[in-house]
């Protein structure tokens, strides 16, 4: 069975070391008496939890699966994972980051989110339940009306009721605009939903007492595509006006979906056959104030990535070290043994460093952007608000994407070292790829993300949120670039940048010719900018490696030698895709469609 180990010492690199959270965090007032100790201990409770009670029970999801009864249209969760979840209720965990309005703690998103990489890294299918949650939440408090508020939120805080995000028809999953459950206005103000919604997370399940769905519907009057889309809340069970359950609300699950991974999570069709629900914000703008929970779906995606690489990790490291198997090279290294462990082969140790820069590289994105994301929450200045916010909105597709597709080759790598035992069911290593696969899918394709990187982000407002990290970057190569011991970091990180620049205009340019020529750039782009993005924060990193390497302390040679590691061996990866994206469009147009 696999193990697993909360990284609290890189999460603490991390965050007081590098990002120095402490201090930024204190500045927002809501955040003032905000400690080291405090965030320490809270996260170390997370990482129990995580291994010592959602761990256990992810090879058991895997091989049971959910299970439906047809008559009742209740859905069973694997053994287990009701019992860890009233756990997660019980220790008060939903509540980390919630407003304490509500119930909540009030803690910094950067804790949660450390927690959700932990539960992430122990059991994606789990994670799953209370994570869609958080958007619900999220959704809620941004646009709900104050009786919506009053009766969900409360509820989504302490855990007892979980949510949903229901967007996705058969015919429609990217394309939005062309969904068709309907939603009736009644004489009492609320609506009556109508239609079916498919490969709905953790849309019917047993683990708490009410399933909050948020649903997108159109109203008889809408107009056509994405402006005629409202967004509703449709509880499984309808909520008495003094808060307790009422009728059942008939938004049933037809069946459950047979799936590559994640079996421990329930896929559900939903059927809702006049289904009531209250509308949330204004009519017809739905798919903005749906953008809220899909924003912090999407970085809560980019958390599945980042957990499932460091589980990988941790796993091939152990079994490498262990695994003995023909001799070195360069000449016996373990004479006592019949052969040398598998570690000492150069090509092994590319596998598991490939999987640890992504997986550490990763963490520091992560952490980078979800402080980012309490500032703009946080802070009392409209300045800071407003930085942040655009700060979030270019990384947050850079998270989603380049997490995922590094998780994809990362445990696809960490599942090579294990050679054929890595194919097989019982070391875990094989359900780590298949979970990490869904990752690239929902919530938006990457292939989506990077248009969305491209087009909206970058040339939709004339590079300008490009060119607030693009200062963050140049401010740290002028800072370092005096520093001898810092040139194998700065100087890649600097040239990478102004080929950023360069290759920006020059798709921009090609775009105002041929719009196609976004489409046909745009995944190559975002990895190139996941590049930069992790070239700054590993030479950040470095940074503080090579100030602490006198320390004696281990842990900082390990980090210099991981960020070495990247820059000589995956950021070069960015040339060829530079290539590859200013190849243009020309040879996707070529063959006719008949000829495919
Ligand atoms: C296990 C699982 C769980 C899910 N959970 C949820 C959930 O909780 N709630 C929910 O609402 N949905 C959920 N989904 C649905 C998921 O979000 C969609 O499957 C996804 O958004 C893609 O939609 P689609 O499957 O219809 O593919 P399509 O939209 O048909 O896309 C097919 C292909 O075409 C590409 N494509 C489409 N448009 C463009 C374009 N403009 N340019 C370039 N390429 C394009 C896509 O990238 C993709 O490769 C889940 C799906 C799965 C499998």
């Amino acid at each position: 069975m696999p193990h697993y180990t909360p990284p609290l010492r890189d999460m603490q690199f991390v965050m007081h070391e590098v990002l120095n959270v402490v201090d930024e965090l204190k500045a927002l007032p809501a955040h003032a008496d905000i400690d080291a100790d405090t965030i320490n201990a809270v996260v170390e409770e997370a990482g129990k939890l995580a291994a010592e009670v959602v761990a256990p029970l992810n090879q058991i999801g895997d091989s049971e699966g959910c299970t439906l009864d047809k008559a009742t249209h209740e859905v069973k969760a694997p053994k287990g994972f009701k019992e860890a979840y009233a756990k997660y209720v019980e220790g008060g965990w939903a509540a980390l980051s919630c407003d304490p309005a509500y119930g909540g703690q009030g803690l910094p998103y950067l804790v949660n989110q450390s927690m959700y990489e932990m539960l992430n890294s122990a059991n994606q299918a789990w994670t799953m339940y209370p994570g869609l949650s958080h958007g619900a939440y999220e959704a809620l408090i941004a646009h709900g009306s104050d009786e919506q508020k009053k009766t969900y939120l409360p509820k989504l805080t302490s855990g007892h009721w979980t949510g949903t995000m229901c967007l996705t028809e058969s015919h429609c999953g990217t394309d939005l605009g062309m969904l068709r459950t309907k939603a009736e206005p009644q004489a009492d103000g609320t609506y009556k939903l109508t239609g079916n919604k498919i490969f709905i997370s953790a849309g019917e399940h047993d683990l708490a007492e009410n399933i909050i769905h948020l649903v997108l519907a159109r109203l008889p009057d809408a107009p056509s595509g994405s402006k005629g889309i409202s967004l509703f809340v449709v509880p499984k069970y309808l909520v008495n006006a003094d808060g307790t359950l009422g009728a059942r609300n008939p938004i049933f699950c037809g069946a459950l979906e047979h799936k590559m991974g994640i079996h421990g999570n329930a896929t559900a069709q939903l059927n809702l056959d006049g289904a009531i629900g209250t509308l949330v914000g204004e009519p017809n703008k739905g798919l903005a104030a749906m953008f809220v929970m899909m924003n912090a779906a999407r970085l809560g995606v980019g958390m599945q990535g980042l957990g499932l690489t460091e589980a990988a990790y941790q796993n091939a490291a152990a079994y490498a070290k262990d695994r003995i198997q023909m001799r070195s090279l360069s000449g016996p290294k373990a004479p006592d043994k019949p052969a040398d462990p598998i570690i000492v082969h150069p090509d092994v140790r590319k596998m598991l460093l490939t999987a640890r820069a992504y997986a550490e590289g990763g963490r520091m994105l992560a952490m980078w952007t979800t402080l980012q994301l309490d500032k703009e929450h946080a802070s009392t200045d409209e300045a800071v608000k407003a930085e942040c916010a655009d700060l979030v909105a270019l990384i947050t597709p850079i998270v989603k994407a380049f997490l995922t597709d590094n998780a994809w080759l990362a445990t696809s790598h960490c599942m090579q070292v294990y050679g054929g035992h890595g194919y097989i069911a019982e070391w875990g290593m094989e359900q780590y790829v298949r979970d990490a696969r869904i990752n690239m899918i929902y919530e938006g394709t990457n292939t989506i993300q990077s248009l969305d990187l491209l087009g909206r982000k970058v040339l939709g407002d004339n590079g300008a949120k490009l060119k607030k990290f693009g200062k963050l970057v140049a401010a740290f190569v002028e800072d370092e670039g005096v520093n001898e011991d810092m040139q194998e970091f700065v100087n890649p990180l600097a040239d990478l940048g102004d080929k950023v620049t360069k290759l920006t205009t020059e798709i921009g340019m090609k775009a105002m010719k041929n719009p196609d020529e976004v489409g046909a750039a745009a995944v190559d782009y975002l990895r190139v900018c996941g590049h930069l993005v992790f070239a700054y924060f590993w030479a950040r990193m470095a940074k503080v490696a090579l100030a602490k390497l006198d320390s004696g302390d281990p842990f900082y040679k390990a980090k210099l030698a991981t960020a070495r590691f990247y820059f000589a061996k995956l950021l070069p990866e960015t040339a060829g895709l530079i290539r590859s994206a200013r190849a243009g469009v020309a040879t996707l147009q070529e063959m006719d469609e008949a000829l495919f």
